[in-house]
């Protein structure tokens, strides 16, 4: 594997856990067979008679191996195989926070007999080493990063196991399913055994296809934990820039740059009231006149469609262009709010636009002189609320790798479903139940790919 290290490796791993930067305390964490000796090996405790304890904190000094010098002030942790993060035997050294005292120790503890951990190098061992499942190791990045309190709360919930207890029970009525047409395989030349078929479909409407359909829903709830997809989107001129700067400058806004495929994106994270925006800032949707334009406009376009929320910015003081009508006719079927700007200027919309604009939720605001701004944020709150299944904070919020999973599951069982209606060979049946349970079992990780590994741990920080 490429960015996450060989899962099979048995070696020892060191790496910073607190954020670079000046800071109080800074943490450095060893895990593996020598984390113990490593560490015994750098520290000279205050009381040398210490008798190492597990989980006890010991207090003393990491020294410099070959010079002697003491080079800070720690506390040092040591925890026994399985009882630590990793299940392995482990070590923490809580030094002073600050990149160079940091990176010294850490060096120092390579020196040792470590080697540097790769990203989610840690959490990717708790999960080989059957302490957590998938969901739990990916709820671990969603708690890190979580933009919300609920979104946090949720994640909590993951790493206790509320996901992974779902989906196991999930797998075991499949297997059950299984069983049953298993057992008319068996018996089939026997007379008078055969599958009940209208039990099958029931076990298999109810028992699966049902719970899938509610937990594929309650993937909505994922914006608690990432932020809702926000887009204003509308034509140049309408106001999106000054309304994105009066919301910035009127909520603490922290603007950041994501990577995007050809360029990156500029997201601004909102939190109005608990509700958590991405406001993701667009090129427009102006006719482009250049290539780079061009790309511009092809990254608003991809935006707009994978948004979970769209802002429809209209310049209400002019009548409504071909341009505005292509939005709101995008915007069909998707969650939008129409925003009518420049309410500090006569209307001049009128009546056919008006009729336009009566199917969607609007709101009024001058960007320009602040007025029905709380209005503006009232609505966006409300919008993301009443979408279903968005507003409980529940244990479920499968993300996108469990939704897909979940549908190949779903397909996979509607093909079963389908199969014993048109009385298709039991075999054939149990094939596509066992398609069902792999894809369920690969959400908790029973079957994993490396490359699935890779692409879920190459995406923690290291010293996680
Ligand atoms: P964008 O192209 O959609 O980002 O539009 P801008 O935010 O750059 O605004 C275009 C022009 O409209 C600027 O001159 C703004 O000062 C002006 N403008 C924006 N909002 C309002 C408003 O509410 N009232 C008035 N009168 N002018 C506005």
């Amino acid at each position: 594997m490429n960015g996450t290290p060989d899962p099979a490796a048995n070696d020892t791993i060191s790496a910073i856990a607190t954020p670079t930067g000046p800071g109080g305390i800074g943490i450095v964490r060893v895990s593996g067979p020598m984390a113990h000796a490593v560490v015994r090996k750098l520290f000279r405790p205050r009381n040398p008679a210490i008798l190492w304890t597990p989980q006890r904190l010991y207090y003393g000094h990491i020294i410099d191996p070959e010079t002697r010098e003491a080079l800070d002030e720690v506390l040092v942790s040591l925890m026994q195989s399985p009882h630590s993060y990793t299940c392995e035997d482990y070590a923490e050294i809580n030094s002073h926070g600050g990149r160079v005292v940091l990176s010294k120790i850490l060096q120092l503890t390579v020196d040792a007999g470590a080697r540097l951990a790769g990203p989610g190098e840690f959490t990717l061992r708790a999960y080989l080493n059957g302490r957590i499942d998938l969901t739990q190791a990916e709820a671990v990045m969603d708690l890190i990063q979580s933009r919300s309190e609920q979104g946090l709360l949720m994640a909590s919930r993951q790493i206790q196991g509320g996901l992974r207890k779902e989906i196991a029970s999930l797998r075991e009525t499949a297997v059950a399913v299984l069983a049953r047409v298993e057992t008319a395989i068996d018996f089939m030349d026997e007379e008078g055994v055969g599958f009940d078929s209208s039990e099958l479909l029931e076990a298999i409407l109810d028992g699966l296809k049902r719970p899938i359909e509610g937990f594929l829903a309650a993937h909505r709830r994922r914006v608690w934990v990432e932020g809702v997809g926000t887009v204003l989107a509308g034509r140049v001129n309408a106001g999106k820039s000054s309304l994105l700067n009066r919301l910035i400058d009127e909520e603490r806004a922290i603007v950041t740059s994501s990577p995007g495929t050809t360029r990156d994106v500029i997201e601004t994270l909102l939190n109005l009231d608990g509700v958590p925006l991405r406001l993701m800032d667009t090129a427009g949707f102006r006719r482009a006149r250049n290539a780079a334009e061009r790309i511009g406009l092809e990254h608003s376009r991809r935006e707009l469609e994978e948004a979970d929320l769209i802002l429809v910015v209209i310049d209400q003081s002019r009548a409504l262009t071909t341009e505005d009508l292509e939005l709101l006719d995008r915007c069909k079927g998707r969650e939008h709010l129409v925003i009518r700007n420049k309410i500090d200027l006569p209307p001049r919309i009128g009546r056919a636009g008006e009729e336009l604009l009566a199917a969607s939720t609007s709101v009024r605001v001058s960007a320009l002189t602040g007025e029905g701004m709380e209005g503006l944020r009232t609505a966006i709150k409300n919008t993301v609320l009443s979408a279903e299944n968005r507003g409980a904070c529940s244990d479920i919020a499968p993300n996108l790798r469990h939704k897909q999973a979940l549908e190949t599951a779903a397909a996979a069982f509607d093909r079963a479903l389908e199969g014993i209606r048109s009385e298709n060979p039991p075999e054939i049946v149990a094939f596509e139940l066992q398609t069902g349970i792999d894809a369920l079992g690969g959400i908790i990780g029973e079957v994993s790919h490396e490359a699935v590994l890779e692409e879920i741990f190459s995406r923690f920080c290291i010293g996680k």
